[in-house]
């Protein structure tokens, strides 16, 4: 195959242009490894990458899409073969090398995690970055010590990609887990996925106070801003709070209060540049402990077409739980 197709970002002379087109074989970037991709997903970053609305792509002319999940075709590495079934998020694909939505990929070996047995290339898909870092929260927030034992979890973002996989991770591992969302109409879907309250994100959005009510152990949060300011506040002594997303703003603004008056710890979570051996373990617990018939029952299929109209709405806020792109 001398082209094949992919959704392509270019600089414009104002912003950037996205467009389903047909990429060259030599223009693939260096790699040890070449897989044709089966499947793919979208993420909040794969919404700002295609709209441009941030800065997301930092290499022109640019393929789009951050996470995979396909088979090698060609590999010099010496981990793995043709005929391999393989998992890619992150690294930087999708910003800085040419990424996922995209009939083929060139990537560097060590970048690579093995498909766990049992687990589909779609599953992995409906994982996603966004299953995947909620896993990151997760084992942040067992390393830190604690058990439902400690007292509840909240979860922001509750019905978005990070907040779903979280709300059904925490449950399943026996957590009382209180969703938080601005669509209250989802309560229904937040209660399949094992919430056991679920709250308006609204009582977040005002100015934190430095300490307030305890009200959990810890948490998972995709949204920053006011609202990890208002759940620092809230959290009982020697809890944590995982911190993955921006949803709601880039800023923090909060006091040491938590910190040097309970203890509180703030985790930070990162899946792009998360080391492999972590990778292993986290996509090992996904395997395990994430309730794939209601991962089924989150994820909706879209094509390789239908990506492009699908960013702004993930922006919007509008996509429930996981999307998968199927490529092949
Ligand atoms: P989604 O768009 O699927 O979910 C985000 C959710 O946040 C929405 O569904 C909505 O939930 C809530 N939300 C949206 N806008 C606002 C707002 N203005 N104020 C408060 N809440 C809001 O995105 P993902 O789950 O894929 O990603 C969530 C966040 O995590 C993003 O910021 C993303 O960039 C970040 N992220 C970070 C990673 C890392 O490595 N650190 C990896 C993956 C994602 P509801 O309707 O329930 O209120």
């Amino acid at each position: 195959m001398a082209t094949f197709k992919a959704v392509r970002i270019d600089k414009a002379e104002k912003g950037t242009t996205a467009a389903l087109t047909q990429f060259d074989d030599a223009d693939l970037m260096e790699g040890d490894v070449t897989v044709a991709v089966e499947w793919s997903t979208v993420n909040y970053k794969d919404g700002l990458a295609i709209s441009g609305k941030a800065p997301v792509v930092r290499r022109f002319p640019m393929i789009a899409g951050i996470d995979f999940a396909g088979t090698v075709i060609q590999s010099t590495h010496p981990s793995w073969r043709a005929g391999d079934k393989v998992i890619g998020t992150g690294w930087g694909m999708g910003e800085t090398h040419l990424g996922a939505y995209a009939e083929r990929v060139r990537v560097k070996g060590d970048w690579l995690v093995a498909l766990p047995a049992g687990m589909s290339g779609r599953d992995a898909m409906a994982i996603g970055t966004a299953g995947f870092t909620a896993m990151l929260a997760v084992l942040a927030l067992e390393k830190h010590g604690l058990t439902p034992n400690d007292g509840a979890m909240i979860v922001t973002g509750a019905a978005g990609g990070v907040g779903s996989v979280a709300i059904s991770l925490l449950a399943r591992l026996g957590f009382h887990v209180i969703a938080s969302t601005g669509r209250t109409s989802e309560a229904g879907y937040l209660r399949d996925l094992g919430a056991a309250e679920v709250i308006d994100r609204n009582e977040f959005s005002a100015a934190a106070k430095p300490l307030a009510k305890e009200r959990w152990a810890g948490g998972v949060d995709s949204v920053g801003s006011t609202t990890l300011a208002n759940l620092l506040s809230m959290t009982k002594y020697h809890g944590a709070i995982a911190a993955c997303g921006l949803a709601g703003g880039m800023d923090l603004p909060s006091s040491v209060a938590p910190f040097i008056l309970r203890g509180v710890c703030l985790l930070g979570i990162d899946s792009v540049m998360c080391p492999i051996a972590r990778r292993k373990v986290a996509w090992e617990r996904l395997a395990k402990d994430l309730d794939r018939a209601k991962l089924a029952e989150i994820t909706h299929e879209i094509s390789l077409d239908e990506v492009m109209e699908t960013a702004p709405k993930i922006l919007a806020g509008q996509i429930r739980g996981r999307l998968v792109v199927k490529i092949a």
